[in-house]
């Protein structure tokens, strides 16, 4: 099913860690040939390379999306390395800190939104020309995929109006994106996950993450190998080619009002 993946130029932003980088690895274990990407430099990059099936394709890039210049310098790095792209997954994000609705100042508000909407905005923009070429090539789509969230439905934590906010803005401007694009063959899709056991709640001590995982059906935090399948499945044309404009909610029942 997914043997169309062989091959295939992707690149997936905020891959160094967590969710991206299970899904970095599932692609390139699907014979994906695939750009990683992180802020860090590419000495420290090199243990997260050592993560990755032998044999792999991967290369990585550096570069701090909450620039749209670097998002532009990382689109052409890696299609420049790639010969194109095929699939373009916005994952690269995070809550930037968490502040209530009265300690919200300039410099946060640009933070949580450069990170989670200028680098969503910004890097797809700059790949489109490179997908779109990708399906007149090819007679497939190509694909685009994004990370929301949970948050993006329910509203997001104590502290996290801006993030979940930001978070329903890239469910909804991959809406926009469809009606633009699919006469160019790009189909966009947004993986939403739930709680999910990364980096992203180091910030958690054991009596809040129980209590998390009590308004989850399965009654756990997911990982990230749980969320890659679904990356991999919007990812391939052969598996999701008529699928455009969805949010897939990986988030074990996790369910909002
Ligand atoms: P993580 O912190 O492990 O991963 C974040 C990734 O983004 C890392 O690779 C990091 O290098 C990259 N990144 C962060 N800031 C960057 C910057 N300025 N420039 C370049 N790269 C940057 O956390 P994660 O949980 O794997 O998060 C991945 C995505 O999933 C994020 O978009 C996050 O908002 C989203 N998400 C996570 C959860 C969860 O419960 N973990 C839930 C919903 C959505």
């Amino acid at each position: 099913m997914f043997d169309d993946l062989k091959g295939k130029k992707v690149l997936v932003t905020g891959s160094t860690a967590g969710i991206g980088l299970e899904a970095a690895r599932s692609l390139a274990s699907a014979g994906a040939r695939v750009a990683i990407h992180g802020s860090r430099s590419a000495d420290a990059a090199q243990s997260v390379l050592e993560q990755f099936d032998g044999g792999s394709d991967v290369a990585y890039f550096q570069a701090d999306v909450r620039s749209s210049a670097a998002c532009k310098a990382l689109v052409e790095a890696a299609a420049d390395h790639l010969g194109g792209i095929d699939v373009l997954i916005n994952n690269a994000g995070g809550l930037g800190g968490r502040n209530g609705l009265e300690s919200i100042d300039d410099d946060f508000f640009d933070q949580v939104l450069d990170l989670n909407i200028r680098s969503v905005v910004m890097v797809t923009k700059y790949a489109i020309p490179f997908l779109r070429k990708s399906a007149e090539q090819s007679g497939e789509t190509s694909s685009v995929i994004s990370t929301g969230s949970i948050a993006a439905r329910e509203g997001g934590g104590p502290g996290a109006s801006l993030y979940g906010g930001s978070k329903a803005m890239v469910h909804n401007l991959h809406r926009n994106w469809v009606k633009e694009f699919t006469k160019d063959n790009i189909r966009f899709n947004t993986v939403a996950p739930g709680t999910i056991d990364t980096a992203f709640h180091e910030d958690k001590d054991q009596g809040t993450r129980d209590k998390i995982s009590g308004t989850i059906a399965m009654g756990r935090f997911g990982s990230s190998a749980e969320l890659a399948p679904a990356y991999v499945f919007l990812a391939s044309h052969a598996a999701s080619g008529y699928v455009t404009g969805q949010v897939i909610d990986v988030n074990g029942g996790q369910m909002c009002p």
